[in-house]
């Protein structure tokens, strides 16, 4: 079974006016994903989901003209090969950064979707894991900058649907996050695990003055205070206190970037994104790792169901799986447009799919509602 055909499909969703949500990286003003299709001579077809990073146009570019050209021809089966001509040819020399790992990373994840329809066997199965129920926390692009009032009411909203852990975004100042940290745990309860994301906006001025308080509250972890490859500032920040663990990984490209983690010392939760960390073939890479050092896997997700269920099945198959990040974003119509892929159950859990594959019907014709909008998602803070 040889691979034919690959294209990438740039979608869009522009978010309705005054519904932006502000967190450390900025404001969003719309939604992007690029939908990954490949093409086999035996007529399975898979699909996967490759992040847009800021630029969308510029990595469906990437797939067509650069990465499809060297991988038509391979064996679908191959994805360990695939990987390997990525890194080769473009990855280990003038490509290496997260457009090409972005790129790879649907194509890697339609390749496993064309594996499990080809052994009718579900994702999880074909990767060794079983059926079971994985926490999840209601993350996505929601719990941003707002009054604490609101704020506390809008996790008590995904406490009610069942959710038992909720990710507050952090990176305002440290006054205003302190303040919505402390409200939002005594509005909830000591029940609900508090997870937080500064979305890299932290100096280390603010870790100092944030983190004994989360330590108070017992946040569950403080996810990316600095830039991805700031290790120096990890170190220092993981000395402030024990009792609050540190989280990176979704701006993390490849099992070498977290090697560097790893080398670190300083960040004990890791959070790969299989649409961009190189997919599911290095994730496994990246959870084996991971797994000697007994560093949980709370993977990112991104924006489609493609990649949710993926990232469940994933989930269901690695000893050490910590939180699905359930998007409970209230404008991403690109997470439901193939139909429901995770239900949170009142035990704050969800479960795989049970078809071939990742599992998802794909309607091509849903495509044409959304189209490329090219640019950045996220814009300087309103
Ligand atoms: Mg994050």
């Amino acid at each position: 079974m040889k691979i034919t055909a690959i294209t990438a499909i740039p979608l869009s969703f522009r978010l309705p006016e005054g519904k932006t949500v502000t967190m450390g990286i900025g404001s969003t003003t719309k939604r992007d994903t690029i939908i990954v299709r490949v093409e086999t001579s035996e007529g399975i077809t898979g699909y996967g989901e490759a992040h847009p990073g800021r630029s969308p146009g510029a990595v469906v570019s990437l797939i067509h003209n650069t990465l499809a050209p060297m991988l038509i021809g391979m064996k679908a089966t191959d994805c360990v090969g695939v990987w390997q001509r990525v890194h080769r040819m473009q990855l280990s020399s003038h490509g290496v950064g997260s457009g090409a790992s972005l790129g790879l990373s649907g194509i890697d994840m339609a390749l496993w979707d064309i594996r499990g329809k080809a052994a009718n066997m579900p994702l999880y199965e074909l990767l060794g894991g079983s059926k079971k129920r994985i926490p999840a926390y209601a993350g996505g692009i929601s719990l941003g900058y707002q009054a604490k009032e609101s704020l506390a009411e809008e996790a008590q909203s995904y406490i009610s649907q069942g959710y038992k852990a909720v990710k507050l975004r952090l990176g305002d100042s440290a006054r205003a996050d302190i303040e919505r940290v402390k409200h939002v745990r005594k509005v909830i309860g000591d029940e609900i695990d508090i997870l937080t994301d500064a979305n890299t906006a932290y100096t280390m001025d603010d870790a100092r003055k944030v983190l004994p308080v989360l330590a108070e509250i017992q946040s569950g972890w403080l996810e990316e205070p600095f830039a991805c490859n700031d290790f120096h500032s990890y170190r220092e920040a993981a000395k402030i206190t024990p009792l609050v663990p540190l989280a990176a990984g979704e701006n993390h490209y490849g099992r070498f970037e977290f090697a560097q983690l790893l080398e670190a010392g300083a960040v004990q939760i890791w959070q790969p994104d299989l649409s961009k960390c190189g997919g599911i073939t290095e994730g496994l890479r990246i959870a084996a790792m991971a797994s000697a050092y007994r560093i949980p896997m709370n993977t990112h997700s991104s924006a489609t169901g493609i990649n949710h269920a993926a990232t469940i099945h994933f989930a269901a198959a690695i000893e050490n799986a910590g939180y699905f990040e359930a998007c409970v974003s209230h404008f991403n119509p690109l997470r439901d447009m193939f139909g429901k892929v995770f239900e949170i159950g009142q035990d704050g859990c969800v479960e795989p799919l049970d078809k071939p594959g990742i599992g998802i019907d794909v309607d091509e014709s849903l495509f044409e509602q959304y189209p490329l909008i090219d640019g950045p998602g996220y814009v300087v803070k309103f």
